[in-house]
């Protein structure tokens, strides 16, 4: 391979991962050479060949062989001289290596997060419980004329919020590379926010975040209680719905239960299309599982995974997309290790604590608590005596998640609650049952709390 060969396989990759992300990882690499099936490469630091390596190792690889070169595997050797300007030093040491720039951004660059090449479309597994944020997702990555905004989704950790928004950047950035896409972390946001403050900058600050096409701003929950990053961030949202710009949004929740965030953002926020990301089932569980596992299937050659094995972990690994995965990576890195196949029993010892965790029954108690801190209401009242509707109805929403979330009986349940009948129990249950039909405010908000007792 000659360093032609690397010249134009640069140009394909800058096409296919967007200027952004060549300027920052793949222009600062030096080839240096080819032998034996591996391309070396210098790079500035072990953390910046290591991020290369995981997100853009594959792209780079398959480039290569698709310019005859006969690469099986990639090295990054570290070089002393110090690339890193100074401000991507400070940055880097404040909010952690997700934002390293190997190079100081260009003046009129906006800096943003660096995606993950593996959050693409193709490898998000649809169900029932993403339909609908997917779709909106793919909506908003066509590009066309802003339909909804902002879109924001929202749901529990480890569904792939993240995931569906880098699909966005990369779809968009593919489609339309000189759209300029910026995605990045509420707490990036206030990072920076905070930054300009101290440099005397804000002005800067105002113009980049309003003169992008697209922006991202993930898990915004964050920026509660931060008053004055607040408010910037309602004045850039606020720019860039009046231009017309599309905003794409992530929260933990919803924006009506995200506590202490100023009420005019709220607003704002549920002025586009809120899209809930529920709680997975069992076949997206599999789903995901047969997917990744055709990824390792291909990366540990050889490796057998017994019957069964994928169907076992997705029942009983019902928390999230992210510790399902953690699961089989763990599963295929220690059957390599050991050189045995997957079996049933390999996998139960090898999993032993996963599967212990997610054992983990939820107790009437822990319902209780909840309940009672979500709705405000003291944990003594949820089992006392009293009538007030403000009370009476946590309660009855209680015993509706007791019934449904534990194995217990109804006159167990009567007796947790202050010893009350059975009959008394079921009245409650059915009260919620009814309500639940109607009343959207209320169903929303037993999502939450089942998804925050099993999270
Ligand atoms: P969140 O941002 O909601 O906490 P992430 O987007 O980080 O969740 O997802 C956690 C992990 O699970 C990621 O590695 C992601 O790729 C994976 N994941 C989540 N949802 C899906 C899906 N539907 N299909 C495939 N992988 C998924
Ligand atoms: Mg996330």
């Amino acid at each position: 391979m000659t360093h032609e060969t690397w010249v134009a396989v640069k140009a394909e990759l800058m096409k296919r991962i967007g200027k952004n992300n060549f300027v920052t990882w793949i222009e600062p690499l030096t080839f240096s050479q080819l032998q034996d099936g591996t391309a070396r490469f210098d790079v500035p630091t072990t953390f910046f060949g290591d991020w290369v390596n995981r997100n853009y190792g594959d792209h780079i690889q398959s480039h290569l062989r698709k310019h005859g070169a006969a690469v099986e595997r990639l090295e990054f050797n570290v070089i002393a001289a110090p690339v890193m300007a100074a401000p991507a030093r400070k940055a880097q040491a404040a909010s952690g290596p997700k934002v390293i720039r190997a190079r100081s951004a260009a003046e009129d660059e906006t800096p943003g997060a660096p995606l993950d090449m593996r959050y693409t479309f193709d490898r998000f597994v649809v169900g029932k419980s993403n339909e609908l944020a997917h779709a909106a997702a793919r909506r908003v990555a066509e590009g066309g004329p802003v339909s909804f905004n902002p879109l924001f989704l929202y749901g529990g950790v480890g569904l792939g919020k993240t995931h569906l928004m880098h699909a966005i950047a990369h779809e968009l950035q593919a489609r339309q590379p000189e759209l300029r896409v910026l995605y990045l972390s509420a707490e990036q946001f206030m990072y920076r926010f905070v930054q300009s403050l101290r440099d005397r900058s804000v002005m800067d600050f105002k113009s980049q975040f309003r003169s992008v096409d697209v922006l991202m701003v993930d898990d915004v929950q964050f920026i509660a209680g931060k008053d004055s990053t607040q408010e910037e961030f309602f004045h850039t949202f606020n720019a860039l719905v009046d231009q017309n710009k599309q905003i794409v949004i992530s929260a933990d929740r919803a924006p009506s239960e995200i506590k202490d965030l100023e009420e005019r953002i709220k607003s704002r926020l549920q002025c586009g299309l809120v899209v809930d990301i529920h709680p997975t089932d069992y076949e997206l569980r599999l789903g995901v599982l047969q997917q990744k596992a055709e990824y390792y299937r291909a990366q540990y050659r050889g490796l057998e995974i017994a019957d069964g094995v994928l169907e076992f972990l997705a029942h009983r690994i019902t928390t999230n997309i992210r510790v399902l995965e953690g699961a089989l990576t763990r599963l295929f890195a220690f059957a390599s290790l050991v050189g045995r196949p997957i079996s049933m029993e390999l996998t139960q010892d090898c999993l032993s604590d996963i599967l212990r965790a997610s054992d983990r029954k939820v107790t009437i108690e822990e319902i209780q608590r909840r309940v009672a801190e979500h709705y405000n209401v003291r944990l003594s009242d949820i089992v006392g005596p009293k009538r007030l509707r403000t009370i009476a109805r946590p309660r009855q929403i209680a015993m509706y998640l007791a019934k449904q979330m534990t194995p217990r009986s109804l006159p167990e349940i009567g007796r947790r609650f202050g010893g009350r009948d059975h009959t008394t129990i079921m009245h409650g249950i059915r009260r919620i049952e009814e309500l639940m039909a109607t009343d959207s405010q209320l169903s929303d908000d037993l999502q939450m709390l089942r998804r925050q007792l099993q999270g």
